[in-house]
């Protein structure tokens, strides 16, 4: 079975800063629930296609039914899925996942809704939470801080893990929030605040999923990730840790980019996984089913950027994976199986 990666572009309403100044203006209008108009640079009008366009109104309800549900679903009948956000720093990718402040029962965003979702569903089993941080090409357990950064490895029946990562079995909702909300208290702090930590770092949150739904057993995994600011941070005004901070950031998502550019060109024989620690990661799970959201602002003072994320987004819209189902009918359902060893090279021949 072959399927096409999701893309959905959320438009963050204009904050108040900008409404002040007086030279605002907007440079997206939304055409209809599929494409978004572009109107950058001046006199220019670019429409792009996707498969929504969430306006600045939309609430997380709409944003999670529109983007995350059918995700879920497919992934509590036993498919890996993944979820990203993609885009420049302030346009709400952490908003849209809920992590902006602590979760609770009451919190909106994508996060907090798909662990419901997941609970609502799961009644026997085990659901298992890591949280880990790629800071600079480290990867930082959060769930465990005294742990110095851990090493992605790779073998036959597990296929590429993080070894040494916490995961906990959690049985409810408020464990599953307790525990992010202490991973997101030990997020790295860097060379200035956390806010500008947060946006130079890759988040991923992981639930594996052992369970038996409707009379069937599915070992699957759900991984949400809010992305570093995709903005291109300019190496002559910054410096020292800043200007490292921006080459890592650069480099994987770049890297990001060359992976889904090979994935979405039909010639490509070779895809360059092992170019960061983010797509080496990443690597079982573009292969299950994939959703991305890239958030824009809706300022004509970001229209650069603004064209970059789209045109990202686009190309991620052509990639295709083919996803696999983790069930007992599997081949091997051992839950530790991510992926049989072997298959990403036969997909890579059959492609
Ligand atoms: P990012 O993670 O992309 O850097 P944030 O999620 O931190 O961006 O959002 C930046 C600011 O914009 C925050 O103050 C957030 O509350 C606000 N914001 C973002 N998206 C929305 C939205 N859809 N509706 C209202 N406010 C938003
Ligand atoms: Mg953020």
């Amino acid at each position: 079975m072959e399927e096409q990666v999701k893309v959905h572009i959320r438009v963050r309403p204009a904050s108040q800063e900008e409404t002040k100044s007086k030279d605002f203006r907007k440079c997206v209008e939304i055409s209809d629930p599929q494409t978004l108009k572009l109107y950058f640079p001046r006199d220019t009008i670019r429409p792009f296609h996707f498969d929504s366009v969430l306006e600045e109104n939309s609430t997380e309800e709409e944003v999670y039914d529109s983007t995350a549900r059918d995700l879920v679903d497919s992934v509590l009948e036993g498919y890996h899925g993944t979820l990203f956000v993609y885009g420049q720093t302030g346009t709400g990718k952490t908003h849209t996942m809920g992590l902006l402040k602590k979760v609770t029962t009451k919190s909106e965003g994508i996060v907090p809704a798909a662990i419901k979702h997941i609970f609502e569903r799961v009644k026997e089993g085990t659901v298992t939470l890591s949280f880990l941080q790629i800071y600079m090409e480290n990867i930082y357990d959060l769930l465990n801080p005294t742990k110095k950064t851990l090493l992605l490895r790779e073998d036959a029946n597990s296929g590429i893990f993080v070894k040494d990562l916490t995961q906990v079995p959690v049985d409810d909702f408020s464990q599953a929030a307790n525990l992010i909300n202490a991973g997101l208290c030990n997020r790295i702090m860097g060379s200035t605040n956390a806010n500008q930590t947060s946006s130079r770092s890759h988040i991923v949150l992981t639930l594996d999923i052992e369970s038996t739904i409707n009379e069937k057993t599915i070992y699957s995994k759900l991984t949400l990730i809010d992305l570093a600011g995709s903005e291109r941070v300019r190496g002559t005004s910054s410096s020292g840790q800043r200007l490292d901070e921006a080459k890592f950031i650069n480099g994987s998502l770049s890297a990001l980019g060359k992976v889904i550019c090979a994935l979405a060109s039909e010639t490509s024989g070779h895809i360059p996984f092992r170019d960061s620690k983010l797509t080496r990661l990443l690597q079982p799970s573009l292969r299950g089913k994939v959703v991305m959201i890239a958030t824009v602002g809706p300022s004509y003072a970001s229209g650069s950027e603004t064209i970059s994320t789209l045109q990202f987004a686009s190309r991620c819209k052509e990639v295709v994976s083919f996803p696999v189902l983790y069930d007992e009918e599997s081949e091997n359902p051992e839950p530790q199986l991510k992926i049989p060893s072997g298959l990403l090279e036969e997909l890579e021949e059959l492609r």
